[in-house]
C-alpha cells in the first residue's frame, strides 16, 4: 500500500468509458471531505455553472472505511443547483462500504450521458445502461427496477437513484441511497438528472484485506465496545433523534407553522415516544454500524375505496424530517407526518427543504401573496391531505409556481412576494430555533447545515451575548468536524472518535504519517473546502437573514437583532480571513 495515493475511478458519461487513476494527496487530504475538495480542484471549473456537463459529481470515502465501526458515510461533492457554489452532501446506507469493496477511494462522474441511463460499477466492470423507460419514475419504483436490472450480492451492493424532482432540475432534489438514506441537501439529485443519470449501482464485489498486525483486532474490539457496551451512542438507537422534538419544544426552540411559534402544546402527537409507540416497525443501520439509529415506521394505504385490503409501506423518520413536515406545517399526527414523508421519498425531494418551502407557501397563502391558482390545492397549516398533494406537485414541478418553489423558497418569494417570512438560512432552515448563534451559523456555514458546527448546542448553554466567544467557538468546532467527515465517520460517533482515537486507528491500519498530522490536517482541509466555496462565488456579505428570524422568541427571550447582525458580520469576516491568511 502506498500511503499517499488515492485510487479513483473516473467515468466519462458521454462515452460510457472509465479509467482508474492513482492520485497523490492522502497525506494532506485524508479522504471524504478533503479528497472531494482535492478532486473538485482537479476536475471542476469554479467559473462554469453547475449544469455545465463538464462539472464533476464526486463520491468519496475515507481511509478507515470498512475497517472500523461507523466509518460509514460517503461524501458527495458538486456545484450546487441551489446556489451555484461548491458544496458537499453526506449519506450512509451501504454506499461507503460498497465503494470500498469495489476498490475505490472515490468515484468521479464527468460529462453527460447521451440518454437517461443507469451506471453500474464494480471492481472490474463498468456499464452504462440506457434507461429511457425509467423517465418520470419515482425513486422507489426506480430502486425496484434497478434491483432486477443489476443482479449481484445485495448485501455488498449500494443503489443510488433519483425521482422526478431530479429529472426536472429541482434545487431541492435529493438522491435516495438504499431506500432509507439520502444525499439530502442542496440539490445533488438535480446534478445527476442533469447528467442523465437515473441511478448508480456500486457493487462491492472485491475483497479488502484487513491489517495483519496484532494491534488492529485489539483496537477494533475496544472501539466496538465503546460503541455498543457504553451509553455513548445508545440514545441514537432507542428513541433516536426524534427525542429532540419534545425537548426543543420545551426550550421554545422548535419551529412551528413557518416559525411563527417556537413551542406548541400539540407536540404530544409528534414526540419521539409517540412515533416509537405507534408507528415504529424496526430499526435499520448503515453497513458497518452496530448502532442502528435508522427508525422505520409504516404507512397504510387502502387498495381501493370500500376495499378492506391494505398496503403497508415502510418509511424512515428522524428529527429533521419530522420537524420539517410536522411542526413546521402544523401537522400533529405521527401517521400524517409519515404519509407526507412517503410522498417526498417517492418524488425524491429533500424533506427539510420541501417542508420549510411548503410552510412558507402556506403563510404566503394566509397573507394573500398566493392562492389556489398557484398552489392548486388550498394550503392550510395542519391539513396533511393538501400537503401530500402539494409535495407531489413540488416534486414533479406541476406548474410554474411549483417549479419556481423547487428552486428555493427565496426564489419563489422573489417572484411572488413574502421574502420577510421565508425561513431560509443559506438554504431552508434546519429545525433549531435556538437563537442568534445558530441562525448566524447555519446562514454562513459551509454546507448551510446544522452539522457544520455545534451552534445550536452553544445557544442552549449560553445566555450571555459575547460575539467573540461565540464566533471563536464556531471556528474552533469546524476543523475537528472536517477531520471526521474526511475519515467519513458518522458524526454521531464524534464522542468515540477523538483525535487521539483516530490517530490510534490510523496507526494500526498503515497510515502513521496521517496519524501524526491530525492536528494540522483538520485546519488544512477546512481551509481548502472554503477556498473551493469562495472560488465558486460565496460571499458572506451577500447573505441576509429574512426578517422572520428577528421576530423569534426562544427560552432566552426575543432575538437580539443587533447581536445577531454583529455575529453574522464577524463570523463572515473570520471565515474570509481563513481563506486569505497564509499558512
Ligand atoms: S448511527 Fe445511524 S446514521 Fe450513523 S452510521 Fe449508524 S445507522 Fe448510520
Amino acid at each position: 500500500m502506498n500511503e499517499d495515493l488515492f485510487r479513483v475511478l473516473l467515468v466519462n458519461l458521454a462515452t460510457g468509458k472509465g479509467r482508474v487513476e492513482l492520485i497523490p494527496g492522502r497525506s494532506t487530504a485524508i479522504g471524504g471531505s478533503g479528497l472531494a475538495a482535492l478532486l473538485f480542484a482537479a476536475y471542476g471549473d469554479p467559473g462554469r455553472p453547475w449544469h455545465d456537463a463538464d462539472q464533476p459529481f464526486i463520491l468519496a470515502v475515507g481511509p478507515l472505511t470498512g475497517l472500523f465501526p461507523l466509518m460509514s458515510k460517503t461524501v458527495s461533492a458538486f456545484k450546487s443547483p441551489y446556489h451555484n457554489q461548491y458544496t458537499e452532501s453526506h449519506a450512509g446506507g451501504r454506499s461507503a462500504l460498497a465503494l470500498r469493496f469495489a476498490g475505490y477511494d472515490a468515484l468521479v462522474l464527468q460529462g453527460r450521458a447521451v440518454t437517461l441511463s443507469c451506471l453500474n460499477i464494480g471492481a472490474s466492470h463498468l456499464e452504462l445502461k440506457e434507461a429511457g423507460f425509467m423517465a418520470g419514475m419515482n425513486a422507489l419504483a426506480a430502486g425496484k427496477v434497478m434491483r432486477r436490472m443489476f443482479k449481484g450480492n445485495s448485501g455488498h451492493r449500494s443503489m443510488l437513484r433519483i425521482g422526478q424532482s431530479g429529472e426536472i432540475g429541482s434545487a431541492m432534489a435529493c438522491i435516495n441511497v438504499d431506500t432509507y438514506r439520502h444525499f439530502g441537501r442542496l440539490g445533488g439529485g438535480a446534478v445527476l438528472g442533469n447528467k442523465n443519470i437515473k441511478g448508480i449501482v456500486i457493487q462491492g464485489d472485491s475483497t479488502y484485506p484487513l491489517p495483519e498486525n496484532k494491534d488492529y483486532p485489539v483496537l477494533f474490539k475496544k472501539v466496538h465496545e465503546m460503541v455498543t457496551a457504553t451509553d455513548m451512542l445508545r440514545k441514537y438507537h432507542n428513541l433516536g433523534t426524534p427525542a429532540n422534538l419534545e425537548s426543543l419544544n420545551e426550550l421554545q426552540s422548535l419551529p412551528w407553522r413557518n416559525l411563527q411559534q417556537t413551542a406548541d402544546s400539540q407536540i404530544e402527537g409528534i414526540t419521539g415516544e409517540r412515533f416509537a409507540d405507534d408507528t415504529l416497525l424496526r430499526n435499520g443501520a448503515c453497513s458497518g454500524c452496530p448502532v442502528g439509529c435508522i427508525h422505520i415506521g409504516y404507512v397504510r394505504e387502502r387498495f381501493e375505496e370500500k376495499d378492506n385490503r391494505y398496503l403497508y409501506r415502510q418509511v424512515a423518520y428522524d428529527y429533521e424530517p419530522i420537524f420539517a413536515v410536522g411542526s413546521m406545517l402544523g401537522v400533529t399526527k405521527a401517521f400524517d407526518v409519515l404519509r407526507i414523508l412517503d410522498i417526498l421519498e417517492k418524488v425524491c425531494l429533500d424533506a427539510m427543504s420541501a417542508g420549510v418551502a411548503l410552510a412558507w407557501a402556506t403563510e404566503a397563502t394566509d397573507r394573500g401573496f398566493l392562492s389556489a391558482k398557484e398552489t392548486l390545492v388550498p394550503l392550510k397549516f395542519g391539513d396533511a391531505e393538501s400537503y401530500m398533494t402539494a409535495a407531489m406537485h413540488l416534486g414533479t414541478g406541476e406548474n410554474e409556481f411549483y417549479r419556481v418553489l423547487g428552486q428555493g423558497t427565496l426564489a419563489a418569494a422573489n417572484s411572488y412576494g413574502g421574502a420577510d417570512f421565508a425561513c431560509v438560512l443559506g438554504q431552508e432552515m434546519a429545525g433549531y430555533a435556538t437563537g442568534e448563534v445558530f441562525f448566524a451559523a447555519q446562514a454562513l456555514g459551509f454546507r448551510h447545515s446544522h452539522l457544520d458546527t455545534g451552534g445550536y448546542s452553544y445557544d442552549q448553554e449560553h445566555k450571555e451575548k459575547d460575539v467573540d466567544a461565540a464566533v471563536s467557538f464556531l471556528l474552533a468546532d469546524e476543523p475537528d468536524r472536517c477531520l471526521l467527515t474526511s475519515m467519513v465517520s458518522c458524526l454521531f460517533a464524534r464522542s468515540v472518535y477523538s483525535k487521539e482515537m483516530l490517530a490510534e486507528c490510523l496507526k494500526v491500519t498503515g497510515y502513521p504519517e496521517l496519524a501524526s498530522n491530525l492536528e494540522v490536517l483538520g485546519e488544512k482541509i477546512r481551509r481548502h473546502r472554503w477556498q473551493m466555496r469562495f472560488a465558486t462565488g460565496f460571499n458572506p456579505d451577500e447573505i441576509t437573514l429574512p426578517k422572520r428570524f428577528y421576530k423569534v422568541s426562544t427560552w432566552k427571550g426575543p432575538i437580539d437583532a443587533a447581536y445577531l447582525d454583529t455575529l453574522k458580520r464577524e463570523y463572515g469576516r473570520r471565515i474570509r480571513q481563513l481563506v486569505e491568511k497564509e499558512v
